[in-house]
């Protein structure tokens, strides 16, 4: 593996102490970012701005990490497409592309595994292999436009929990925003409900959007299915929630997948609608997503979406229902495999 220093990791100011420390000038470090970021150069070589004097000592430091395109797969039946990248350590991880008439999004992954382990997920058994580093997750999005899809907006629901890898996910955010130039309201980040990581995001007022996998309506039914309510519990996570509209002024979007049997009954949706009454108005959208079956087999889809959005839409509460993307490729949401989740959907 490289031993030299992850350049795409490093953000405005990391780089311009690592430039003055090679006795640089500080502006030369606003070159190379924007060539790291901007122009995605993947080598010193093609900074043409940049004395060779410069980039020769750049190549000795530093390193520009890329992933390595393993798989490239398009859904026959919507145009998603699935990517499998290579890590420099012999791990996997999965992107998902949706295209969607003037907003294309890209679902980007944030851990290599998960340590969440939701019974619904398809990563629950596998547990947490490895946190990815800012440039892994920017690279992300530097090799599927490279590949020919352009990106209008990042979701970060592909495998693992971002709040779980918060430094590494708030610098690639930081990075995302002053580098390669994506403003943060075309931005969704999507958490399991570490409460107290929600309260520190909140401090950040990054203005992005929050979503947050509710999936129950009450603590046991939450606990039985997500053992991270063990910890955070709904009123505490609902807290959370609720101080982070108030701090940043940003709707909140509670995922709710509806599994058979399990949380998709007349009780469960009053259960839900009561709940989000308790937030403040305007705080709250909920999202309802057909479960997608993962192995294991003992979670199957709900056949009863439309009418526990009805209930909810007749107890006014703002509700939609999202369209599975890419199943055929296995991209939809807890689908991707390898002992790795991840998402692949679109709302309707
Ligand atoms: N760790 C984050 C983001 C990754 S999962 C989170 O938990 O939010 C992205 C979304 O897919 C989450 O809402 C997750 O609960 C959902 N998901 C996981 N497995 C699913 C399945 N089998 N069917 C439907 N949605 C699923």
């Amino acid at each position: 593996m490289d031993k030299k220093t992850d350049i795409l990791s490093l953000n405005l100011n990391e780089l311009t102490r690592e430039i003055v420390g090679l006795s640089e000038r500080g502006f030369r470090a606003k070159q190379v970012f924007e060539w790291l970021h901007s122009k995605k150069a993947t080598d010193f070589s093609e900074m043409s701005n940049i004395c060779d004097q410069l980039k020769d000592k750049l190549g000795k430091k530093f390193c520009i990490k890329s992933l390595n395109m393993q798989k490239r797969l398009v859904s026959s039946t919507d145009n998603t497409v699935k990517y499998l990248y290579g890590l420099d350590d012999g791990n996997k991880i999965e992107t998902v592309f949706m295209p969607r008439k003037g907003k294309n999004s890209l679902c980007v992954s944030s851990q290599v595994g998960c340590r969440m382990g939701c019974k619904f997920c398809a990563s629950g058994a596998s547990g947490l292999e490895r946190d990815l580093a800012p440039s892994e997750m920017l690279a992300q999005l530097y090799e599927t436009a490279r590949a020919g899809d352009q990106i209008d907006s990042v979701v970060i629901m592909g495998v693992g929990e971002p709040l779980d890898n918060f430094a590494n996910v708030v610098k690639f955010l930081e990075i995302l925003q002053s580098g390669y130039g994506m403003s943060l309201r075309r931005v969704s980040l999507s958490t399991c409900g570490l409460a107290d990581k929600i309260d520190e995001l909140a401090g950040l007022r990054l203005g992005l959007t929050l979503s947050v996998s509710l999936h129950a309506s009450n603590d046991a039914d939450r606990s039985a299915i997500m053992p991270i309510n063990k910890r955070f519990n709904l009123k505490t996570l609902l807290d959370s929630c609720a101080g982070y509209f108030e701090k940043t002024g940003r709707r909140i979007s509670y995922e709710y997948a509806l599994i058979d049997g399990v949380n998709d009954k007349g009780d469960d949706a009053a259960r839900l609608a009561r709940l989000m009454k308790g937030l403040p108005d305007g705080s709250y959208h909920v999202n309802l997503i057909p479960a997608n079956a993962v192995e294991s087999g003992s979670f199957n889809k709900s056949a009863r979406i439309r009418p526990f959005a009805g209930r909810l839409a007749k107890e006014n509460i703002n509700v939609t229902v999202r369209r599975t993307l890419g199943a055929d490729i296995n991209a939809a949401c807890g689908q991707l495999r390898g002992g790795r989740r991840g998402c692949g959907q679109g709302e309707k």
